[in-house]
């Protein structure tokens, strides 16, 4: 088989990784996270979420982390609605994840519209925006499985939603099985659909949640689909606070290794990451002894 010389990973400890976890951190303890995940080796960081804080309180301080982190790129910040798009242009983030889901229940749950209202809110984002910078991420939640055994989602499905997320704009994708569910031949044949429906010049990123530790099969789906950007976060961290039992991220560490050892560059120092990880669970370990 032919790998990819390079692969990107992209690494969402800031917000995936944090937003559900036992233990918060300091606004400086998050910018000390993201300054040391650059300086690393990551290209990218999903640095924070513009949600309301009502719905996640952990992300309160999204304006405070993103201004401090300005003058860093490649910066990338969550976003649910319009309102979350105008938080995160005002920080100067380099680039947006919006974010719709393939199931309607867990769209309307997560999202509290319906995918029609969320599009209605992208194509506004970008036909205003359509001069600025900020690159428009479009993520697409439950790609690979629902959380809810009534609803069944389909390639087909996926690349309906990926067609419409490129018709109305959006730069790049991300495909996130956000239950842990797919298998590397779900992640194969969605992945080609929706290549199929948006052309193959759409930089398509995968965003994996591991329940059956499938996590090494999937990537090689996905490498082998012509795959080569990855979301991951530190310590296997994250999952969605709307998904029952949700499991946690692809472990950044151990997708930087198994690249490696397949010949794969990343351009990540896997001993620095190794570093960030134990300092990141002390410091979560020491904010739940605060609130105890
Ligand atoms: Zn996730």
């Amino acid at each position: 088989m032919n790998w990819p010389q390079t692969v990107k990973v992209i690494d969402v400890t800031p917000r995936d990784g944090l937003q559900d976890a036992a233990g918060e951190l300091t606004a400086e303890q998050k910018i000390q996270l993201c300054r040391d995940l650059y300086a690393a080796g990551v290209q990218s960081v999903e640095i924070t979420a513009f949600v309301s804080p009502k719905w996640v309180p952990l992300m309160r301080d999204a304006e405070t982390v993103a201004l401090a982190l300005r003058e860093l790129s490649d910066t990338i910040a969550l976003v649910p609605n319009q309102k979350g798009f105008e938080r995160a242009l005002a920080t100067g983030v380099n680039a947006v994840t919006f974010v719709v889901s393939a199931s309607p229940i867990h769209q309307r749950e997560n999202l509290r519209m319906s995918l029609a209202d969320s599009f209605e809110q992208f194509r506004r984002i970008a036909q205003m925006h359509a001069s600025s910078q900020v690159r428009l991420r479009g993520a697409i939640s439950c790609a690979f499985g629902s959380p809810f055994s009534t609803e069944s989602i389909t390639p087909e499905t996926v690349a309906d939603i990926a067609c419409e997320y490129v018709d109305s704009g959006a730069v790049e994708l991300s495909l996130a099985d956000t239950v842990g569910v797919g298998t590397p031949q779900v992640i194969y044949d969605t992945i080609l659909s929706v290549k199929q429906r948006v052309g193959h010049h759409v930089p398509i990123t995968l965003h994996l949640h591991d329940r059956y530790e499938l996590g090494l099969g999937n990537i090689v789906a996905a490498l082998a689909a012509g795959v080569t950007v990855f979301e991951t976060a530190l310590a296997g961290l994250g999952g969605c606070p709307f998904v029952p039992d949700a499991p946690g991220n692809l472990d950044t560490e151990k997708v930087v290794r198994w690249l490696h050892l397949m010949g794969i560059h990343t351009g990540i120092d896997e001993h620095a990451l190794s570093q960030i990880r134990k300092r990141l669970l002390k410091d979560l370990d020491a904010s739940n002894g605060r609130a105890d």
